[in-house]
């Protein structure tokens, strides 16, 4: 297989690129549909049926299996979309110095689109039968937090031995092997508008009342039970003399187990539903939309496979820990043996300096084969 996929390269870095050219961020329904078009080609063509979700406002997902599948144990997890606008190829479009590579999305993840892909024609094309073993899901929305796509992938999961994601290796190679939940909330404060220099005493500060609020939410943070909430933005007010009549605040929240779920949300609805200013309102809205992904015993055993699976085509595999969300959080929350981080290897993920390592295209795709014909052979 090794050799197959470095004959092909070229190819592999072509598909890359064009994958990247085309806008699909979450909110660009045209250009994540335009991607799953593409890639829904190339399976056909390797004999894959493709089943596609069709959505209303975001992407397309789509739901792909070889024609010969028969009750796939293995569920791979892809997305298609990325966190850019449209308009960002046309300001920075695909392109590579030395071993980087560059471009929206390339590395989060159209470059483990296409690895996926090779890997299935590596299996083929070396007489293994892996592939029909397989059941992939490419969703459209995962960068939002999989609003449509979450019911869709805990239906298909269930029943599933294994759970492979595709988000990208570290910078330094590592697997992923458990990853923080997250939440988004949004607080709301009602005051009361009246001019601060004339009759000051009939207003009520909203923006009084938000910042009590932002230091009590901010008290939460602790480091060593995984626990982090950030006010990330804050608005209100309409001007400086006037003693403003509204406030809100955008937190993050992340944590680490998933007892912390149900706690975290009844402490903020505890400290978001009492005011510390008379005559204000407070508000919150929002959940935990991502369960935390648990190193479990489960994805210890998939991971001892995975190491012997490494050792025995020469790549080191070391897992990590890591604070942002995947979906993999949904299959490890349904019980699932699930590793993430199976796609190439690069950084900056979501920014301008975003890249992939060009030489681990092959090796990880290499690993990627390997993996599902080992969980096939079990
Ligand atoms: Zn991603």
């Amino acid at each position: 297989m090794e050799r197959y996929l470095e004959k092909n390269i070229q190819q592999i870095l072509t598909l890359i690129e064009r994958l990247v050219n085309i806008d699909s961020g979450s909110y660009v329904k045209q250009g994540v549909d335009e991607v799953g078009n593409i890639l829904s080609k190339y399976y056909q063509e390797l004999g894959f049926e493709v089943n596609v979700i069709q959505q209303q406002e975001y992407g397309n997902h789509l739901v792909i299996q070889h024609k010969n599948a028969n009750n796939p144990k293995i569920i791979i997890l892809a997305h298609m979309d990325t966190v850019f606008p449209e308009g960002t190829v046309e300001e920075r479009s695909f392109h590579y110095k030395d071993d980087h590579a560059y471009g929206p999305g390339v590395i989060d993840m159209k470059a483990s689109l296409v690895t996926l892909y090779y890997a299935i024609k590596a299996l083929m094309v070396a007489g293994h039968e892996g592939y029909k073993d397989i059941q992939i899901v490419l969703n459209s929305d995962e960068e939002i937090g999989s609003i449509t796509s979450r019911p869709l992938i805990e239906k298909l999961a269930i029943g599933k031995r294994y759970a492979l994601v595709m988000e990208p290796a570290r910078r330094n190679g590592k697997l992923v092997s458990s990853r923080r939940g997250k939440g988004n909330f949004t607080l709301h404060v009602e005051g009361r508008a009246a001019h601060s220099g004339i009759e000051p005493e009939k207003g009520r500060s909203a923006i009084e009342a938000l910042a009590h609020k932002i230091i009590q939410l901010h008290q939460l943070n602790d480091i060593k039970k995984g626990i982090s909430v950030n006010v990330g933005l804050i608005e209100g007010g309409s001007s400086v003399n006037t003693i403003s009549d509204h406030a809100v605040a955008q937190i993050d929240v992340r944590i680490r187990e998933i007892d912390q779920v149900e706690l975290m949300e009844e402490v903020l609805e505890k400290i978001c539903t009492t005011t510390d200013v008379s005559g204000t309102k407070v508000t919150i809205e929002g959940e935990i939309n991502r369960p935390p992904m648990e190193k479990t015993n489960k994805t210890e055993q998939l991971l001892h496979i995975i190491e012997e699976v490494g050792d025995s085509i020469g790549i080191d595999i070391d897992d990590t820990a890591t604070g942002g969300g995947s979906d993999a959080a949904f299959t490890a929350a349904l019980g699932i043996a699930t590793i993430d981080g199976l796609g190439p290897v690069g950084g900056y993920p979501h920014s301008d300096k975003e890249y992939l390592e060009i030489s681990s295209l092959v090796p990880r795709t290499l690993l990627l084969a390997s993996i599902i014909q080992r969980l096939a052979e079990r």
